[in-house]
């Protein structure tokens, strides 16, 4: 019985990759034993935040950086950080910002749900542009002087979410942003691999850049990372750690955080909800090693081959679909099996993924195309095992 049976939950074949509803991406055995002898000792964790610091820097480029909760928290405390800096009446209160600037300037086609992350700090979003292309009434994305038209002085900064093909480019938002020095946050979550993202959207000037620990990088799914200019990480650092101390006794590394800015120890601070353990630490260190080092890469020759055993596997059982494999261009990637089911012989992809679900062992695929009647096999989450048994479900299904 697996460990999860004995609390009464079924394991899942997860062929939908590193999301969060299903529990993140695998952790290579390197970062599941640095998770476990992390727990074995203690250490004060505004140390081990800024040893931290300087091994983002080092993969990053940035001048400093902090473990978060998840890239989700690594907005809250960087929007934190924008709104409070030092202040300690403003970090005190935080959420309410009506006594300083508080606006964020946002692109409304860049909108989502985890820009909730932004606004639980206290922030209010300022959109600007449309979205003329999916309401087919344009033909223009957002252009950067709408950015430089909508700032006043209420603005505290701009949030910008990196996508391949996002527009306006991030150089021209973060040169708007220099020309009224404003801060710039960036949502990189998921921008990883390629690697070069680790660096290249720092590169760019932006002042605080967000990426989630338990995708790509293969960290604790609870994890994220946060980097950036130092005074905005220190301040972001203060505002998530633990502060039950005395002031006489407080020595946090000066490179984390520097005390001769305070009078006094301030009190726990919006992020103090956004703790990350020592264990998480580590293990999401010891990931981002391994992720930016190129050690993952060589698993995508093994996903390539599973992945194609089902695509044969599917067309010598004559089901009703056709099989496409993704094979990406840089081997940083690894390859996706798109599944274009018949659903007039089937029955909808909706129909078909809620049947694998539903199934034994429940079957979870990429959902992202199933208004195309398309469902996505993800390899990373599967075992070679996984993929077999896969490959005789879809059979079924879709026989
Ligand atoms: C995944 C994602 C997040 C959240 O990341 P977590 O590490 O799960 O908190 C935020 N923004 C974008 C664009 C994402 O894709």
């Amino acid at each position: 019985m697996s460990l999860y049976q004995s609390f009464g939950v079924d394991p899942i074949i997860n062929a939908c990759g590193s999301v969060t509803r299903l529990g993140g991406a695998p952790m290579s055995p390197e970062v599941l034993k640095a998770f476990q002898e992390a727990a074995s000792e203690w250490v004060p964790l505004e140390q081990l935040q800024a040893a931290a610091s300087k091994k983002i820097a080092a993969h990053t480029g940035a001048e400093a950086g902090l473990v978060t909760s998840g890239a989700a928290g690594a907005l809250t405390l960087g929007t934190a950080a924008i709104l409070a800096g030092h202040n300690m009446r403003r970090i005190e209160q935080l959420p309410h910002c009506d006594e300083f600037p508080h606006e964020f300037i946002i692109a409304r086609e860049q909108r989502s749900g985890y820009d909730h992350a932004v606004r639980a700090a206290g922030a209010r979003l300022v959109e600007v542009g449309f979205n003329e292309i999916v309401s087919n009434a344009g033909v223009r994305r957002t252009e950067s002087w709408e950015y430089a038209a909508a700032i006043t002085e209420n603005t505290a900064g701009i949030v910008y979410v990196h996508a391949a093909d996002s527009q306006p480019a991030l150089p021209e938002v973060v040169e708007v942003a220099r020309q009224h020095q404003l801060p710039v946050l960036v949502d990189a979550a998921g921008e990883l691999p390629p690697r070069d993202n680790l660096k290249a959207i720092l590169a760019t000037g932006a002042d605080l850049v967000v990426f989630s620990g338990g995708k790509a990088i293969r960290g604790p799914q609870s994890t994220g990372l946060l980097c950036g200019k130092r005074e905005l990480i220190s301040s972001a650092a203060l505002q998530m750690l633990d502060m039950d101390d005395h002031f006489e006794l407080w020595q946090p590394p000066a490179d984390l955080i520097d005390t001769s800015l305070f009078q006094g120890l301030p009190r726990h601070g919006i992020g103090r909800a956004l703790k990350v353990s020592k264990e998480e630490i580590i293990a999401l260190l010891t990931a981002l090693e391994l992720f930016a080092s190129g050690a993952y890469d060589e698993q995508n020759q093994e996903f390539q081959s599973w992945l194609e055993m089902i695509g044969e596997e599917l067309e010598l059982a004559q089901v009703h679909a056709t099989c496409y494999l993704a094979t990406p261009v840089s081997n940083e990637r690894w390859p996706l099996l798109d599944i274009h089911i018949d659903e007039e012989a089937v029955g909808t992809a909706f129909k078909v993924c809620q049947r694998l679900r539903q199934g034994t062992p429940p079957i979870y695929v990429g959902h992202a195309g199933l208004h195309e009647g398309m469902l996505t096999i993800n390899p990373l989450c599967l075992t070679a095992q996984d993929a077999r048994t896969l490959a005789v479900r879809l059979c079924e299904e879709l026989k």
